[in-house]
C-alpha cells in the first residue's frame, strides 16, 4: 500500500469510485480509494439501480437529471436501460403526483401526465380500474449499480488513482483540527484531505463527535420474481402510489419492491439479512393486483439492506467539515444511486475549486440541521 496520497477516499461504493472517476478526470490523479471488501461489495450490490426524476425536491431532481444524462452517454459500461417509467396513483395521492409532474414541467424536465386509458395503452399488462391517472418519463428506467460502480473505479484507475481492497480503514487521524491521514489494518496511510464516503459505516469513522452526523441506518428489503412464461415483453421501470409496489424487468426476473415499515439496525454488520415472510407475501399480492397476469410470479431471491436515512430524507455531501480537509458523502436514505454520477463531479469539485460549479451542493450541507 502506498504511505501517502494528496486524497484519500473511504469505502468503493458507487459513491467513493464516482468521486475517484470525477477526480481524475479534472486532472488529480494523487487518489486513493480504500475499501474493506471488493469494489461494490457494499449496499450499492443491492441497489435496484432504478433512475427516474420524478422525486421530491427540485434541487435533488436536477443533479439526477445530469445523473440521466451521464447513465445515457455511458450507457455500454452502466448498463442503462432506458425503457421509460410509469408512476401511477389513485384519486388519494394524485395531487401530490401532480404536484411533482408540474415541477419537472417547471423545471424544463420531460414528464408526461397520462389518463388510466393511456396507461393502459403503454403497458397492457396493468389493472387501472383504480387508478386516476399517472406521469410516464420515457428517458428513464434502469441502471446496473455493479457494472456502474466498477466502470468508475477502472476509469479512475486507468487515469492513475490507486484501490486498495481488503483494506479496512480503522480511524481517521486528525491532530489540531486538520486531517492527518487514516490508520488501516495495512498500516497508516498519510494524506490532507480524506472524504467519508462509507455508505452505513459512515457514522462509525467520523472522526469529530463535536459534529455527529444525523443518519440513521434502518433495515430494508427488495425481492426478485421470475416471470410466467408468455407475457408480452412490454418492459417498463414502475412505481404505483396504490400498492406501494416499484419493478423493472431484469433479465428473466424482475425486481420487485414494497413501500415497508423501515426498522431500525444499531450496527450496519448486525441485523438480519433473512427477507420477512410478510414482505415476500405483501410484495406478491400487491403485484398480482396490478399486474393480473404476474399472479404466478414467484419470489427468486430476496435482498435485506441498510437505507442510510438523514431526517430530511437528502444525503450529507459537504466539506471540510469541521476539520481542516474532512469531507463526508453519505446519508443517502435508500436513493443515491441515481444521483451517484452528478454527486461524484459536484464534490471532486468542491475538493478541488473549493466549489461545486457544473451541479448545485449548497442544499446537501451539514449545517442545515
Ligand atoms: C435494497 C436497496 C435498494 C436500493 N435501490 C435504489 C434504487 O433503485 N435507486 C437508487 O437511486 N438508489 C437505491 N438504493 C440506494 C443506493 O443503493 C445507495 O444510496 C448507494 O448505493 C450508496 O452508495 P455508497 O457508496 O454511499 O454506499 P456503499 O455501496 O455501501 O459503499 C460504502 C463502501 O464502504 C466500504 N467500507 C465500509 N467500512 C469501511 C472501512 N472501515 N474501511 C474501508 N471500507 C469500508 C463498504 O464495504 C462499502 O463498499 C437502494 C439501496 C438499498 C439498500
Amino acid at each position: 500500500m502506498k504511505s501517502s496520497a494528496s486524497i484519500v477516499i473511504v469505502g468503493g461504493g458507487v459513491m467513493g469510485c464516482s468521486l475517484a472517476y470525477h477526480l481524475t478526470a479534472l486532472g488529480q490523479r494523487d487518489v486513493v480509494v480504500l475499501e474493506r471488501g471488493g469494489v461494490c461489495s457494499g449496499e450499492t450490490a443491492k441497489s435496484g439501480g432504478f433512475v427516474q426524476t420524478h422525486w421530491s425536491s427540485p434541487h435533488e431532481v436536477r443533479l439526477i437529471h445530469w445523473s440521466r444524462a451521464f447513465f445515457q452517454e455511458h450507457a455500454a459500461q452502466t448498463q442503462f436501460q432506458p425503457i421509460g417509467y410509469l408512476h401511477v396513483t389513485g384519486p388519494e395521492k394524485e395531487a401530490s403526483v401532480r404536484e411533482t409532474h408540474d415541477m419537472l414541467l417547471g423545471q424544463g424536465f420531460e414528464s408526461n401526465w397520462l389518463s388510466p386509458r393511456e396507461i393502459k395503452k403503454l403497458q397492457p399488462l396493468l389493472r387501472v380500474d383504480d387508478l386516476s391517472g399517472g406521469t410516464y418519463e420515457p428517458s428513464s428506467g434502469w441502471a446496473h449499480p455493479l457494472a456502474t460502480t466498477r466502470f468508475f473505479a477502472e476509469v479512475a484507475q486507468q487515469r492513475g488513482a490507486h484501490l486498495e481492497t481488503n483494506t479496512r480503514v480503522l480511524q481517521i487521524a486528525q491532530r489540531n483540527g486538520k486531517i492527518q491521514g487514516v490508520e488501516t489494518d495495512k498500516g497508516f496511510l498519510s494524506a490532507p484531505i480524506v472524504v467519508l464516503a462509507a455508505g452505513p459505516w459512515t457514522p462509525q469513522l467520523h472522526p469529530n463527535p463535536a459534529l455527529p452526523l444525523p443518519i440513521m441506518n434502518k433495515r430494508g428489503q427488495v425481492c426478485y420474481m421470475d416471470r410466467p412464461a408468455g407475457l408480452p415483453r412490454k418492459e417498463l421501470a414502475f412505481y404505483d402510489e396504490v400498492t406501494g409496489i416499484y419493478t423493472h424487468p431484469d433479465g428473466d426476473t424482475n425486481l420487485v419492491g414494497l413501500d415497508w415499515h423501515f426498522e431500525p439496525v444499531f450496527g450496519p454488520d448486525h441485523y438480519d439479512g433473512e427477507i420477512d415472510h410478510d414482505y415476500l407475501q405483501g410484495a406478491h399480492g400487491a403485484l398480482s393486483h396490478r399486474f393480473p397476469t404476474l399472479a404466478q410470479a414467484r419470489p427468486v431471491r430476496g435482498l435485506v439492506g441498510i437505507y442510510d436515512f438523514t431526517p430530511d430524507g437528502h444525503p450529507i455531501v459537504d466539506g471540510p467539515i469541521g476539520l481542516e480537509g474532512y469531507y463526508v458523502m453519505a446519508g443517502f436514505s435508500g436513493a443515491g444511486f441515481k444521483s451517484s454520477p452528478a454527486l461524484g463531479l459536484g464534490m471532486a469539485e468542491l475538493i478541488l475549486h473549493g466549489q461545486a460549479k457544473t451541479v448545485n451542493l449548497d442544499f446537501l450541507k451539514l449545517n442545515r440541521f
